[in-house]
């Protein structure tokens, strides 16, 4: 028989059978199953159970004057902490706002072999194309989205035929490549060319967000620091990650931080915005950074540019309960709105690895908070988990050998 044909219990077992996992392992797997399997069947291929990750919120976001809690998936400590802290202290300075472009996806129809009398003929009949494609998916038309725009690109021997489609509040990916599939179809019968294929694009031009905060300085001083110094210096870093690619690339998955985990929590797909924000990055031919930190007036500025490439309806986000979950939390009502709360993550935990870098340093929150984790690896249980990063807060030692020796301390051995 072949895998995907199987149960999940008989590829448990193929797994056993086969020395892969061990009884006690194939038991455990079976116990954490936090999905239904026909769920994760219709969803992904060959299951054997959930992977569970961490799941937390976020706290203090005001984003265009309302207040959300913020759901995160992520196992990385120090992530959900940052995003909170910073945003408190955006809060206390008026919040964050947001500023959407459009909810377009782009998809591509791309010819080749075509004669100059093919290419003239598509291109005169670009309404007919239009609204041909229009009528491919009418449920979108109804919903108030649908195609807005059709191009012809020319590329050396290729010719694309690039849809503009307004997806409303589905992130859009098979609606539009359905859409094109059609159109390509009907293109088809009207020349000799061949279709190449037809997909959207993740380049998320279309989606653009435009996240904005204002911080007075007395929000950003630390014990050793004035608010005005820490800003001076933010601002610095900031210029500073223009210029070096190498610290561009880790100011950038900071910011990712924030929004993979918002991404998760809602069932959206982390690695279209994952091509989509990098690709944006490198639209001027060098790598540059989603934000930007500068002063005015006394306060520190901080805007993100960034496309953000989602949906609250759709593919995984109505069909897991834990997404629906995350939506309710933060009483999304449609795709603007999630993405204004997604950017203003990503500016917030921009925010607090910038404050912290100037200041005190990344390792002083961070390695204090995944000294639990070091714990918990070392073996450490219940109060144990506790007392073990206190003590490796002390010794600054982050190891796990040293974690596997103070436990043994503890524990009298
Ligand atoms: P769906 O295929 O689920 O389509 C969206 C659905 O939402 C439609 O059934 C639509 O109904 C319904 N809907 C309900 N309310 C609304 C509303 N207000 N606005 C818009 N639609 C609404 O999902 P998507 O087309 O969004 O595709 C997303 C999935 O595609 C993701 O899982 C993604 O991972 C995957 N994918 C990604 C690719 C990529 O990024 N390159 C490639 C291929 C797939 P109705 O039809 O009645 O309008």
């Amino acid at each position: 028989m072949k895998i995907y044909e199987m149960t999940n219990e008989e590829r448990i077992k193929l797994l056993l059978d086969g020395g892969y996992l061990t009884a006690e392992q194939a038991e455990s797997l079976r116990s954490r199953q936090t999905i239904s399997t026909d769920l994760a069947n219709s969803l992904s291929e060959n299951q054997i159970g959930s992977f569970s990750l961490p799941y937390g919120f976020a706290t203090d976001f005001l984003v265009n004057g309302v207040d959300y809690l913020v759901p995160m998936v992520i196992e990385e400590p120090s992530v959900i902490a940052a995003a909170s802290n910073a945003a408190k202290r955006v809060k206390n300075s008026g919040g964050f706002k947001t500023f959407s472009s459009s909810k377009v996806v782009y998809g591509q129809i791309v010819l080749e072999n075509l004669s100059s009398a093919d290419i003239e003929l598509l291109e005169s009949k670009d309404s007919e194309i239009f609204e041909f494609a229009k009528e491919a998916h009418p449920s979108l038309i109804k919903r108030g989205g649908g195609i807005v725009s059709l191009k012809f690109n020319h590329y050396d021997k290729f010719l694309e035929l690039e849809l503009g489609i307004d997806t409303v509040d589905a992130m859009g990916a098979n609606m539009v490549n359905t859409i094109l599939e059609k159109t390509a179809h009907k293109v088809s019968e009207l020349v000799n060319g061949d279709v190449l294929c037809s997909i959207l694009s993740n380049s998320g031009l279309g989606q653009v967000v435009t996240v904005e905060a204002e911080i007075n300085f007395s929000q950003l001083a630390t014990k050793t620091m004035s608010g005005d110094e820490v800003a001076q210096r933010i601002v610095k870093l900031s210029k500073f990650s223009q210029v070096s690619v190498k610290r561009v690339v880790t100011h950038n998955k900071g910011i990712m931080n924030g929004i993979d985990a918002v991404y998760l929590a809602t069932g959206n797909d982390f690695r279209a915005e994952e091509a989509a924000a990098h690709s944006f990055a490198f639209e001027s031919g060098q790598y540059q950074p989603f934000s930007e930190w500068y002063i005015k007036d006394d306060k520190l500025i901080g805007t993100l540019k960034m496309p953000i490439e989602l949906g609250s309806v759709g593919g995984a986000i109505s069909a897991l309960p834990m997404a629906q979950l995350s939506l309710a939390i933060m009483k999304i009502k449609d795709s603007t709105q999630l993405q204004s709360v997604v950017g203003a993550v990503g500016l917030a935990n921009n925010l607090s690895a910038m404050r912290a870098l100037v200041t005190t340093g990344i390792q002083a929150g961070h390695m204090g908070l995944q000294s639990k984790s070091l714990a918990v690896s070392a073996g450490a249980t219940g109060k144990e988990i506790d007392q073990v990063a206190k003590i490796l807060n002390q010794t600054k030692n982050y190891t796990i050998k040293n974690a596997q020796n103070i436990l043994m301390q503890l524990r009298g051995k």
